[in-house]
């Protein structure tokens, strides 16, 4: 599904290259995680791959299904099915969550040439899947993120997540600023997005995550490349040992 080849992308501003000739495969119902020391470049992929354009990519190509969407604009890239749940979460200002929550919907459909989903029927989804993640219905009412605490931001991501069902989830540091209840309830969320047609990138810094959400494949990123990839004991040979043997072996 996703197919990112010899990847090298700068800061377009000041040119610092930050990925360096990255390769990663993640297939169809697969969940991958990303792990790697602070500053390896994971939350710069995560931008690449949503198509922002503060970086440029200088060489590779990103494929997706396929074909290269290194053209395509994130809006583009969202109507494809691609969604990147950030690691601090963007506040709007001036729009309820639910009035956010419907016009992303409707774009989709809209990108898809589906009819607007109606009121009533919008909101008995909303409603549902805001309760599956334990959000408060007032929450929803309050403006997308603005003075949302760390977990709700978070629990908020998901909810969009559900709604939008994209086929290739990318979550950023999902678990930064979670007490264990709230880390539960949103691992349980991304589980249950687990399916045979859609991936899911999950990009943390703890293996704490990935005890609720067991990946199948880990990928360690360090100064913008994978260094090393393996299965989910991976995860749990950095939590004991890690990261400097890795980076010293790849060195
Ligand atoms: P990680 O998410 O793995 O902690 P980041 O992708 O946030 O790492 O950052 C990788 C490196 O790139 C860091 O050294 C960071 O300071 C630098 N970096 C990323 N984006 C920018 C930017 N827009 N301007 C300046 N430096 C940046
Ligand atoms: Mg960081
Ligand atoms: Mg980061």
């Amino acid at each position: 599904m996703l197919e990112i080849k010899n990847l090298h992308a700068r800061i377009a501003e000041d040119g610092t290259e930050i990925i360096r000739g990255l390769n990663l495969t993640v297939k169809a119902g697969e969940v991958a995680a990303i792990m790697g020391p602070n500053g390896s470049g994971k939350s710069t992929l995560s931008y690449i791959l949503a198509g922002r354009k503060d970086y440029e990519v200088t060489e590779g190509d990103i494929l997706y299904n396929g074909e290269s969407i290194l053209e395509l604009d994130p809006s583009e890239r969202a109507a494809k099915g691609i969604f990147l749940a950030f690691q601090y979460p963007v506040e709007i200002p001036g729009v309820a969550t639910m009035q956010f929550l419907k016009v992303a919907m409707n774009e989709q459909r809209k990108a898809r040439g589906e009819d607007e989903l109606k009121t009533p029927d919008f909101i008995k989804l909303v409603k549902e899947a805001a309760a599956s993640l334990q959000i408060n219905p007032d929450m929803l009412k309050r403006p997308l993120n603005v003075g949302f605490s760390g977990g709700e931001k978070k629990r908020a991501e998901i909810l969009q997540m559900k709604l939008l069902a994209p086929q290739l989830c990318v979550l950023d540091e999902t678990d930064s600023g979670l007490d264990i209840d709230a880390l539960k309830i949103v691992s349980d969320g991304v589980n249950a997005l687990r399916s045979p047609d859609r991936a899911v990138i999950v990009i943390t810094h703890y293996q704490r995550l990935l005890e609720y959400i067991v990946p199948d494949s880990v990928h360690v990123l360090y100064q913008g490349q994978v260094i090393k990839s393996g299965g989910k004991d991976l995860a749990h040979d950095l939590e004991a040992n890690g990261y400097t043997g890795i980076i010293e072996a790849a060195a």
